[in-house]
């Protein structure tokens, strides 16, 4: 009986899936001999070429496979299956995979990329661009106005290494220039609020009403009265006068002829350390200083002077001294 090309073809294959067929082969194969060979074949430089280029040919296929639109749809439709969603929210969740997602985040060449792409002006715009969306921004808002997130916040702002990245940027030369913008642009906000009609009317009503008069009085009073007390404490500590005195002159005819002199002068007081330490400042005028004065128990460093001796010792030419010093005058 003669087979055809066919048949011939078919009864080898057949033949060779059979299990006798396939352990002579491999009991063939494992010969020590037969393996070295097969080792050999495989270490030389054409066939690991082959190799290379045809490993190449197939990822290129897979990932060609894998990005074409409709295995792109297959993957998309099969991700959006709720529970295909929730089971991949479920992974995301577990404690393996945070940890693995944190240490490839922390890593510096993903940190730097990252970062690189977070710089790039397109995405820096998109990103603005959906946060200033209203319906986020309104999110935003909600989030951080709940209690849990209000004292997360605060307890990053207060971490001495975030407060000391916050000085830096403050204190940085941007940060000066935005810090001035901000001032700026808040006392026009405000300039701008007083101004309204309807502020204004309300403004003059309330400072009409008797509540307001009383307050008003009392507060002044009270400026008067700490203005007294801070002339009298630095009188008696330096001139060893009950009544409030010119500490160069002697003048005590009037209060309102005193003032309290900064004896260094007023800015170089401020890298004074003993004074820093207390908060002092060279901002620190008028209201402010007589409070901060009393509230640090008369601190060294001030005196009272009447106005002839305190303004000429401001002249430049006097060298922070009034020229009549020693002198009776
Ligand atoms: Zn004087
Ligand atoms: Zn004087």
């Amino acid at each position: 009986m003669v087979l055809t090309d066919e048949e011939r073809k078919a009864k080898k294959n057949a033949y060779q899936q059979s299990p006798e067929y396939k352990a002579k082969a491999k009991e063939i194969r494992d010969r020590p001999e037969n393996k070295a060979k097969w080792k050999a074949y495989q270490q030389s430089p054409e066939v690991k070429a082959k190799n290379k280029a045809y490993r190449i040919k197939q990822s290129a296929r897979i990932k060609a496979k894998r990005d074409s639109p409709e295995e792109m749809a297959k993957r998309k439709e099969y991700d959006s299956r709720p529970e295909v969603k929730a089971r991949i929210k479920a992974r995301k969740q577990s404690p393996e995979y945070k940890a693995k997602q944190k240490e490839y985040q922390s890593r510096p060449e993903i940190i730097a990329k990252v970062k690189e792409y977070q710089l790039r002006p397109e995405v820096k715009a998109k990103v603005k661009a959906t946060r200033d969306r209203p319906e986020n921004k309104a999110k935003a808002k909600a989030r951080s106005q709940r209690p849990e997130v209000k004292a997360k916040t605060k307890e990053y702002s207060q971490r001495p290494e975030v407060k000391a990245r916050a000085k830096a940027k403050r204190d940085s030369p941007e940060g000066q220039v935005k810090a001035k913008e901000d001032r700026i642009k808040q006392s026009a906000r405000i300039k701008a609020y007083h101004s309204r009609p309807d502020i204004k009317a309300k403004e003059k009503q309330r400072k009409s009403e008797p509540a307001y008069q009383k307050w008003l009085e009392e507060f002044r009073a009270e400026e008067i009265q700490n203005r007294f007390i801070m002339l009298q404490q630095y009188s008696k500590n330096l001139s060893n006068s009950d009544i409030p005195c010119c500490n160069c002159c002697g003048q005590n005819n009037h209060l309102d002829f005193l003032a309290i002199d900064h004896i260094a002068g007023r800015r170089t007081m401020d890298s004074e350390p003993e004074l820093k330490k207390l908060g002092y400042s060279s901002k620190l005028i008028g209201r402010d200083l007589v409070d901060w004065i009393i509230t640090n128990n008369f601190p060294k460093g001030f005196q009272v002077l009447c106005d002839n001796c305190n303004f000429s010792k401001g002249m430049k030419k006097n060298n922070n001294e009034c020229p009549m010093k020693g002198k009776p005058h």
